[in-house]
């Protein structure tokens, strides 16, 4: 069971702020500033990050690199004996990166002597798709509430946490399934909105065209019939 989004201060439990860019918030309680990375997780944190990039990108306004997302990294670890000097290690199996070092022997060495990188990849996908499983299978059964129970609907917009509709405390989605498939999902649904947004615009701008394209043919009609009968 999760622990949802407890505030370190009263206990109470309070909801995240919607854009998880905001670096704090305060608890709705007792107004105890609480880090908002600390409850949604780095991954939640980039995917909100790189999402304010592209927004501001297409409105012209930022043309830097864009951040980087976190929700590929994987935590995940393979026990192997150091080729150098024979003492175990755990060899990091996150496709991004490249080499670990050895602390008895201090040797660095490149992952790819002990775990292909195809391997690493095959390993990476199954992790993203049983993520992306647990994540669909919790939108189809719904998740219980760690403070009482109650079973709640998991919307498929892209949220990283619920508010229990029985007793108000916040659950945290990645309490439940991956938190990297929580913020790929996130990822996925906001720049689903933001292209949704350029259509719009887009469309808005055509019929301004059509509208002046319309005016000016109007003018034109009116011109030419004026000068006619002059
Ligand atoms: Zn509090
Ligand atoms: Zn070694
Ligand atoms: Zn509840």
């Amino acid at each position: 069971m999760g622990r949802g989004v407890t505030c370190r201060q009263c206990g109470a439990s309070t909801p995240l702020p919607d854009d998880l860019r905001v670096p704090s918030f305060a608890c709705q309680y007792c107004r105890a500033q609480l880090v908002t990375a600390a409850y949604a997780g780095a991954a939640a944190v980039s995917a909100d990050a790189l999402l304010g990039h592209v927004g501001a990108a297409m409105r012209g306004e930022r043309t830097d690199a864009a951040p980087r997302f976190e929700g590929s990294r994987s935590a995940a670890t393979r026990a192997a004996e150091c080729r150098h000097c024979r003492a175990p290690v755990a060899v990091p199996l996150d496709v991004t990166v490249h080499t670990f070092r050895c602390a008895p022997c201090g040797r660095e060495q490149r992952v790819n002597e002990y775990v292909s990188d195809g391997e690493r990849l095959a390993i990476d996908l199954g992790r993203q798709v049983a993520g992306n499983d647990a994540l669909a299978r919790l939108r189809a059964e719904g998740v219980e509430c760690s403070r009482c129970g109650g079973k709640n609907a998991v919307p498929d917009d892209g949220s990283v946490q619920i508010v229990c509709q029985f007793c108000k405390a916040a659950v945290l989605l990645s309490d439940h399934v991956d938190a990297s498939a929580v913020a790929r999902a996130r990822l996925k649904h906001g720049i689903h909105a933001a292209r949704g947004e350029i259509v719009h615009k887009r469309t808005a701008r055509d019929k301004l065209i059509i509208i002046g394209a319309v005016i000016a043919a109007a003018v034109i009609g009116v011109l030419a019939f004026v000068m006619q009968t002059r």
